[in-house]
């Protein structure tokens, strides 16, 4: 008898393959579809019967072994394997009798609700502080660290040209840029390597409810900061842009659970808010936070957690997440004003600025130039997706260890240096300085009184270049060197996401698009018949257009930008070149944080359903035979089972005996589904010693508190660390007072993409699957629905599963 359950679909449109469950005694559990018919539930057929009890990793195992039907055909990338490790956030609240019981003491003092509410409003305004000062203190940083470098070299430089040594400025800057990027990268693979990246895809996937590891601790957040201080300054070509959102989403999570647990201190307040539910909505505010710090852009900032990861939405989590970023912007302004000496001046809301874009103007058929550049943005955009995605690839295979991920940012460190060296030094392209106050410019190789205008795009932070590119005046730049510089920076940027180093994607996509923007302007300034070009314009549009096909973001970015620029009629050109470039870049693959989220195999769920999924019932998804508990139940068996398995969810039921299981309609049920209840509760039950033989049960459970059971949240403790004399093993727990009670189900006929939207839009992380008998025959859970994927050969559109 075969093991497997095959489940195929011939359908000359529509083919499904997946593997599902395991069986070892049934056969024909699921039936081939007669022609043209789309039949994947399980076949109703007294023939089938137990399925045996494996965990999701034997499924696994099964799936990848030799009997396992792989799909036909279908280039499987590593991107398309789903990783079993991480784990969900648990975003119901647990509706037990405790609870209840809790709440209707509640409503006689509403005093608390509305202090509660004051609660989270200050803290919003502390999130929005700390991620201020936090980019404040980035930006001092940054700015310092390369003014000492730029500086030295300069120096060195000038002192060079006379002297004939201009080998030595060279080995000073690059003796500096490895030391520095040495610091960021050493700390990042040795103590937190969560840090390394912009760290937007961790921040998607956490608001999606995946938990990432480590990825809002406090730790991160230090090396965090002094990683990108030290790239940046260190002359990779990175931003600090993405990692300040990442930053504003752990600052939120510390606030929020008033405490670290990295450092062991609890200040005892928010004890209130140390839930998955309340914890996510301030990390979509600090997330927030960080784009309005980054780019002066708070009503950005709120779209780009809306566009990006929150999936649940209120009118007041709006509003609160729009304070955040106000507060954040204005204290950045406060801070940024005073470090440069203009106090009152608050004219720096963000890590970037723009500049003024008040003299751009454009005509009607500059927009059909615009469609153009959004198209090359998008083509270039995933370009670099794909050249980036095979390097992952690559270095998730070849470089593993520690210190050859040390070694590669030093190799990328080094070979930035050169490049910018390289280039100034074949391509000098110099211009006369008509500003002495100007420090940033070098001689380097040009006559006295002029300075290197290549050099330039080099010897200053990549914010400032971007800057010169958006508004120095025409002339400033040749074709020929904007071309080296653009796509020089285009590979460079491309080999140096994904190093092990905190690294934004944002500042090196607009530096390359402000670039080639600029391109385009002089070349079309240069055709007869067209009116006077505005070079600023271009650069903008290129920018939006790169950025935009890299990460795909279009709500967000528009608003960002016309934000950065304080200027609303850019919005359109600039909305349309980004809406293009995405579609455009869609067409060839995934924005660059969803292609990185699906290398790492994180379960993470879409917005909407795979397309056809409608034919994919409950059965086909679900996971059985399901391991449940009975109302009463002896504490050897949960013990045991939870030993024994790692499951966070068991639905709790009546009239079931594991030794005598029931079958109706072909398949095994687990009882009467009375409610769920969580691991973590069990776990609790078991240390409080909840036994039914303890004389004072009913007392304790009646002055059960439902902090109680979070008070190790988020690491709670594991099971191996419960004692339980062998005397106990013997008695008995009542589950009824603990198990949530409104839990959801779903009937085993239900499609898979109503159960995707349930889970999608309401946060689930179970969901029992029931037959019309009320009787548990299966679950699921995120990575039952994460586990399939669509592939388009020939035309034709199949749903497989991940290997
Ligand atoms: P999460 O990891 O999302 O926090 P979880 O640990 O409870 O939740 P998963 O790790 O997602 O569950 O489960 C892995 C596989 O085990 C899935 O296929 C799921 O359907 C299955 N599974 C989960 N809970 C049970 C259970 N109580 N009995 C049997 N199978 C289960």
């Amino acid at each position: 008898m075969d093991e497997r359950t095959p489940l195929l679909n011939n359908h000359p449109q529509f083919s499904i393959s997946t593997i599902n469950h395991r069986r070892t005694r049934g056969e024909n559990d699921f039936q081939t579809p007669v022609s043209g018919k789309v039949n994947t539930a399980p076949q109703d057929d007294n023939n089938a019967e137990v399925i045996n009890s494996e965990t999701f990793n034997n499924i696994r195992r099964d799936v990848e072994g030799h009997h396992a039907v792989q799909p036909k055909n279908v280039h499987i990338e590593q991107g398309h394997i789903l990783k079993v490790g991480f784990q969900s956030l648990d975003y119901e609240i647990s509706d037990n009798q405790i609870y209840q019981n809790e709440e209707k003491e509640k409503s006689f003092k509403r005093w608390k609700l509305y202090w509660r509410g004051v609660k989270r409003w200050i803290i919003c305004f502390l999130i929005g502080v700390f991620t201020g000062l936090t980019a404040g203190f980035i930006d001092f940083g940054v700015e310092k660290i390369s003014e000492v470098k730029f500086q030295t070299v300069k120096i060195w430089v000038d002192k060079c040209v006379l002297d004939n040594c201009m080998y030595l400025p060279q080995i000073f800057w690059f003796l500096i840029n490895m030391c520095l990027v040495l610091v960021g990268s050493f700390l990042t693979t040795y103590f937190e390597p969560v840090s390394a990246g912009s760290g937007i895809p961790q921040i998607k996937c956490y608001l999606n409810g995946v938990i990432v590891p480590h990825v809002v601790r406090f730790k991160t957040l230090v090396i965090k900061v002094i990683g990108v201080l030290s790239a940046v300054a260190g002359g990779l070509a990175v931003g600090k842009e993405g990692p300040m959102i990442h930053s504003g989403a752990v600052i939120a999570a510390g606030i929020s659970q008033g405490r670290t647990t990295s450092l062991g201190w609890d200040f005892k307040i928010f004890q209130e808010f140390r839930s998955d539910t309340e914890k996510r909505d301030f990390v979509s505010a600090g997330a927030a936070a960080g784009v309005a710090a980054a780019f002066g852009a708070p009503v950005g900032g709120v779209l780009f957690s809306l566009e990006e990861g929150a999936s649940f939405w209120n009118q007041s989590l709006v509003w609160r997440i729009f304070f955040a970023s106000i507060i954040s912007t204005m204290t950045l302004n406060i801070v940024q004003g005073i470090i440069k000496q203009h106090a009152m001046d608050f004219s720096y809301p963000g890590l970037i600025n723009f500049g003024t874009f008040d003299d751009v103007r454009y005509e009607f058929y500059e927009l059909f130039i615009v469609i153009c550049l959004g198209a090359i943005g998008g083509l270039l955009g995933a370009l670099f997706n794909h050249i980036n995605l095979k390097l992952t690839v690559f270095r998730m295979k070849y470089v593993q260890r520690k210190w050859q991920k040390v070694l590669e940012t030093m190799m990328v460190a080094m070979y930035t240096a050169a490049f910018a060296y390289i280039i100034i030094f074949y391509k000098n392209d110099c211009k006369p300085i008509e500003n002495d106050a100007e420090t940033t410019l070098v001689q380097f190789f040009c006559q006295d009184g002029q300075y290197s205008s290549t050099a330039r795009l080099f010897f200053d932070t990549p914010e400032a270049t971007v800057k010169h590119l958006f508004h120095n005046v025409p002339g400033t730049y040749q074709v020929v060197t904007l071309t080296i510089f653009a796509s020089g920076y285009f590979l460079l940027a491309c080999w140096t996401y994904g190093l092990s180093i905190p690294s934004g994607l944002f500042i090196p996509s607009l530096l390359i698009g402000a670039a080639w923007g600029r391109i385009a302007g002089i070349l079309l300034s240069g055709l007869p018949g067209l009116k006077k070009v505005n070079l600023s314009f271009y650069s903008l549009v290129g920018a939006s257009s790169m950025l935009g096909g890299i990460v795909r973001m279009t709500i967000s970015l528009t608003v960002i930008i016309m934000e950065a620029t304080s200027n609303v009629p850019l919005g359109f050109p600039v909305m349309l070149s980004l809406i293009v470039a995405k579609w455009v870049g869609d067409q060839f693959n995934e924005g660059i944080y969803d292609l990185h989220i699906h290398l790492q195999g994180v379960p993470i769920l879409g917005w909407e359903p795979l397309p056809l999924s409608s034919n994919l019932n409950a059965k086909t998804v679900m996971s059985h035979p399901v391991i449940v508990f009975r109302m009463k139940e002896p504490v050897e068996r949960i013990v045991k089972i939870l030993k024994e398995e790692e499951h966070n969810g068991f639905p709790v039921v009546e009239d079931y005996d594991p030794d005598h299981p029931e079958m109706a309609d072909g398949c095994q049920t687990f009882g009467t589904f009375k409610g769920l209840i969580l691991r973590s509760h069990l776990i609790t039950m078991l240390k409080k010693k909840l036994f039914l033989e303890n004389p004072e049960i009913n007392k304790i459970v009646n002055n059960l508190k439902m902090s109680e059971f979070n008070e190790s949240y988020p690491r709670y403790t594991g099971i191996q660390r419960i004692s339980i004399s062998p005397e106990e093993k013997h008695y008995t727990m009542d589950l009824a007072p603990f198990i949530n009670q409104s839990h959801f189900v779903v009937l085993e006929t239900a499609s898979y993409s109503s159960i995707f939207r349930k889970f999608r839009s309401l946060g689930l992380r179970h969901m029992v699957v029931i037959n019309f008998r009320n009787q548990v025959i299966g679950i699921v859970t995120r990575k039952d629905l994460a586990r399939f994927m669509t592939e388009c050969k020939n035309g034709e559109i199949s749903i497989q599963e991940k290997p």
